[in-house]
């Protein structure tokens, strides 16, 4: 199975797509960790990189489509993934066809993102280096403005399930895997 979990920064991707792990057994897989890996890494590459996320800006489509595709290679994804933050673009959307089953979308509004960041870095006592409130504002901006386009490129191809994502944990596990059969 291949599936897709969409939705701005704050709207429980992580969250689920480990749920929907642990339900399918299927790997889970999010850009946004791999390349906070790639930002630790003392090179050009891991200092651009850096830089790039904690602006909030995307990194450009040719380098996260030979990143994400050379991790996609791997035998660990051969039956499978969730993936989480990709594709964000037109161009990645139009570049990755990969025989996607389903794409979750998350829906949550701006304030009700921005309320749930809040609590979030105030609850676990740990503020990512990338989770400013400028970097968070830049994020959901972009994700209007090349996010979105994507969601529409989905439902075109009929395989976009779209969730309302201001429900309970609980609530909206159980409505993706109702809607995944
Ligand atoms: P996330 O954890 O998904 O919010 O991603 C954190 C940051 O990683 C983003 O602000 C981007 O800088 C970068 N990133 C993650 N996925 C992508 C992607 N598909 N395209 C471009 N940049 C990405």
């Amino acid at each position: 199975m291949k599936l897709i979990v969409i939705g701005i920064q704050g709207a429980g991707k992580s969250t689920q797509g480990n749920l929907l792990h642990e339900k399918l057994g299927v790997p889970y897989l999010s850009t946004g960790h791999i390349f906070r890996q790639i930002a630790k890494e003392h090179t050009p590459l891991g200092r651009y990189i850096k830089e790039v996320m904690n602006a909030g800006y995307l990194i450009p489509d040719k380098k996260t489509l030979e990143i994400v595709s050379e991790y996609l290679h791997r035998p660990e994804y051969e039956k499978g993934y969730i993936l989480d933050g990709f594709p964000r673009t037109p161009a990645q959307a139009e570049a990755f066809e990969n025989g996607i089953d389903k794409v979750v979308y998350l829906r949550v509004s701006d304030k009700e993102a921005l309320w749930r960041l809040a609590y979030r870095s105030g609850a676990n006592g740990e503020t990512r280096e990338d989770e400013t409130l400028a970097a968070i504002k830049k994020r959901i901006e972009l994700f209007h403005k090349f996010t979105e386009p994507v969601l529409e490129f989905y439902r075109k191809k009929g395989v976009l399930i779209e969730i309302d994502g201001e429900q309970s944990i609980e609530e909206i596990h159980k409505e993706i895997t109702q809607k995944l059969q």
